[in-house]
């Protein structure tokens, strides 16, 4: 499983109001938030264990 989860920015505000993203990726790439499971782009990513999350994304599969 992919350490590096998608998260919206809701999730990530909720969870980490004084923290900066761990990585940040070009806005657009339309993601599954792994906390909410829904659509994202927010381009946020953090590295959570992807058994603690409950909509995990898969391995890196680049959509075009
Ligand atoms: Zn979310």
């Amino acid at each position: 499983m992919n350490w590096t989860q998608p998260v919206c920015r809701v999730c990530w505000d909720e969870r980490n109001p004084d923290h900066t993203a761990y990585r940040l990726r070009e806005v657009g790439a339309n993601e599954i938030c792994c906390h909410c499971g829904k659509h994202t782009n927010s381009g946020i990513y953090v590295r959570i264990d992807p058994k603690t999350v409950p909509f995990p994304a898969a391995e890196d599969d680049e959509e075009t």
